[in-house]
């Protein structure tokens, strides 16, 4: 695999940093958006992002200097050996756009998809080459978190799921590969199992949220950077995880539609930090100490993962 340069479609909170990592592992990136004050922004947090990093000046200008922002998809995937596609979640768009990209790139250019959990199969349906089409699904901030989950279509060739593996570890990043797509992949899933137990504790009343926050942070949390949960259990002891799995189980929250709580939040427009409030009450200050402290320490993974290998 040869890919010189990237087109990096969408210049959101994903492209922009997929953007960075691209231009930092010495790719040509085109970073392409349909809103130019978006690409602007782009551009400035990208250049925020380099110095956080501690990069020499020449460093920042070399690596932003690789990084060309455009506003048309057609002349942005062009020159480009792979797209990823970091468009807004939404399947019509997304297909409408790989579907204009499959007639101009040709065949052996692979076209990943960012999506958190659409079907990488109805993205490629009706396109000529199908085959090429995959989810390198990277998370938030892609500058800060390894995992890349890459998760084949039912039509996607096996030398293409291989090529963007080889693709994300060209990155620095950590593959994870999927055998067949399902929604949400592995890591929403899971992440999203949580959420929904953490919610069904506040909305039954057993603990507030700040009291799900703090286990999680000083117990469960604290293991998993080092134990997923298979480790887990092993080192646990398999038969204490399945009596704890033969009462827990059938209590556990399974509720199929999603939480009252998060709905009615959602209703009146507390949408989280971006809104000001949300769960919380987001002040000036609590965003800053939160966005620094989860930076710092996403940072001592990273040094930890290089000092490993
Ligand atoms: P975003 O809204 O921040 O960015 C999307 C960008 O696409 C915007 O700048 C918008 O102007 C641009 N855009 C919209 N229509 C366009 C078009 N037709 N042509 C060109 N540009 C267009 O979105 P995001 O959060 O970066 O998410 C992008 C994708 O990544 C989604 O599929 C999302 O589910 C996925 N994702 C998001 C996160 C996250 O935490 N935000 C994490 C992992 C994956």
């Amino acid at each position: 695999m040869n890919i010189e340069t990237i087109a990096v479609l969408g210049a959101g909170t994903m492209g922009h940093g997929i953007a960075q990592l691209g231009a930092e592992a010495s790719l040509n990136v085109v970073l392409c958006d349909i809103s130019g004050p978006a690409l602007e922004r782009a551009m400035k947090m990208i250049e925020a992002g380099i110095v956080i990093e501690g990069r020499t000046i020449e460093q920042c200008r070399a690596i932003t200097g690789r990084i060309k922002g455009m506003t048309s998809i057609r002349d942005a995937v062009r020159s480009a050996g792979l797209v990823i596609e970091c468009l807004p979640e939404d399947l019509e768009l997304k297909k409408k756009v790989f579907r204009e990209i499959d007639g101009i790139c040709s065949p052996e250019v692979i076209l990943a998809t960012n999506t958190s959990g659409l079907s990488p199969t109805e993205i490629a349906k009706g396109l000529s080459y199908p085959e090429r089409v995959v989810v390198a699904h990277f998370w938030n901030p892609p500058q800060l978190i390894p995992l890349v989950e890459i998760v084949p279509g039912e039509r996607t060739s096996l030398s293409v799921v291989d090529a963007a593996v080889e693709w994300v570890r060209s990155l620095g990043k950590e593959p994870v590969r999927l055998k067949k797509e399902c929604p949400g992949f592995i890591g929403n899933r899971l992440q999203l199992a949580l959420l929904r137990e953490a919610l069904y504790i506040v909305d039954e009343g057993y603990a507030d949220i700040e009291e799900v926050d703090r286990s999680i942070i000083y117990g469960h949390g604290r293991r998993l950077p080092v134990t997923g949960p298979f480790l887990s259990a092993d080192m646990g002891g398999l038969d204490i995880f399945h009596i704890i799995s033969s009462y827990l189980f059938p209590v556990l929250c399974n509720a199929p539609e999603p939480s009252r709580l998060m709905q009615g939040l959602v209703e009146k427009g507390d949408l989280g930090m971006k809104s000001g409030k949300g769960f919380y009450d987001w002040n000036d200050e609590m965003r800053k100490k939160t966005i620094q402290l989860r930076t710092e320490t996403l940072v001592h993974f990273l040094e930890k993962d290089t000092s490993k290998g």
